[in-house]
């Protein structure tokens, strides 16, 4: 193996920086070249590329965002768009392609090595956490740590006004956010697509929390498919219980900033393992912590199956709230 590209795809995950520079320092001080692939797949189909030294890397791990730029591109779901990036990468003369991103990523990345004879490695960049075969994602402790310190500030007025305030944290169908956010923000109520409830339950949960001498209350939601789904939570609350509302959607804030030191040592290890496992001659695979070990598994299982919430805390979250 003479040369490796890597590029960063789909949702852009703080400590993806951290994971480049990794990628590329390791690969540099193996004597591999490394090319920097730009706008994740478009990069390949439209050939936006350039050749990463150490400098090129330097004071870039304490950012978010990523430096190599991520897009969607919908020719790379096409064997034509793909055809385009192994012709490209060929003549690059690059023998191994690392992929950072999400499910969609991974699902470009197998296809990709399906049909072209060029070794794929995906490491798991989303802040959703929701990635089969990793414990963690790339992204995903910086996006709590926002969470959590949004809920402080959100409480010190919810305590002055006595308010019940629904905030909406990110989630693409998946609880993970929502769950870990609420319980370290010390939410009375957490409402995820995971588990089936009705809001005439949480409702109340939260008289009963009144009656206790609660004045104020915090329900976090995850958005799930529909950013703004607690816009329709909070009214149906209103209906059932007149109480009155405050709702803040954190969006695209949980994405930016700079990422944890959890972050930047998850991405800095990934980072360096997936080119030891290139090296290793690995393919097809997604490289994982899995119990603090680093571990590879399949492409295909990473969005084939589902990681699933740990349901206790949500039923521990109600003995804490
Ligand atoms: P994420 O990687 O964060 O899940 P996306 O779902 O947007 O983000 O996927 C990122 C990119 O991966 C897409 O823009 C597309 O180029 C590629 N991709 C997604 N799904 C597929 C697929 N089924 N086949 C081939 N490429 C795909």
């Amino acid at each position: 193996m003479k040369s490796i590209a890597v590029l960063t795809s789909g949702g852009d995950a703080p400590g993806m920086n951290a994971c480049v520079r990794a990628v590329t320092r390791t690969a540099l001080v193996k004597g591999l070249k490394v090319f920097g692939i730009e706008r994740g797949y478009s990069g390949l189909v439209y050939k936006e590329y350039r050749e990463l030294q150490r400098q090129s890397v330097s004071n870039i791990i304490q950012r978010g965002g990523t430096i190599l730029k991520s897009s969607r591109c919908d020719e790379w779901k096409t064997p034509q768009g793909r055809a385009k990036g192994a012709k490209f990468l060929k003549e690059l003369g690059v023998d191994g392609l690392i992929g950072i991103g999400g499910d969609g990523t991974f699902r470009g990345l197998y296809f990709f090595s399906q049909e072209h004879d060029i070794p794929v490695i995906g490491i798991p960049g989303t802040i959703d956490n929701d990635i089969y075969g990793t414990d963690f994602t790339i992204g995903y402790d910086t996006a709590l740590n926002i969470g959590v310190d949004a809920i402080d500030k959100i409480r010190d007025t919810a305590d002055s006004h006595e308010r019940l305030f629904v905030v909406e944290v990110m989630g693409r169908n998946s609880g993970f956010i929502a769950l870990n956010v609420g319980i370290g923000g010390g939410a009375e109520e957490i409402i995820i697509p995971e588990k089936e409830e009705t809001l005439e339950e949480v409702a109340e949960r939260l008289f009963q929390g009144r009656k206790k001498g609660k004045s104020s209350s915090i329900i976090v939601v995850a958005e799930g498919d529909e950013e703004g789904k607690s816009f329709t939570i909070a009214n149906k609350m209103k209906r059932i219980s007149g109480m009155d509302y405050r709702i803040v959607v954190l969006g695209h804030i949980q994405r930016g900033g700079s990422p944890t030191a959890a972050d930047r040592n998850l991405g800095s290890l990934l980072g360096a393992e997936a080119v030891f496992g290139l090296l290793n001659g690995k393919s097809n695979v997604m490289i994982g912590l899995v119990n603090n070990q680093i571990k590879f598994s399949s492409l295909e299982e990473s969005w084939k199956k589902r990681k699933k919430v740990d349901m206790n805390l949500l039923k521990i979250n109600q003995f804490l709230s």
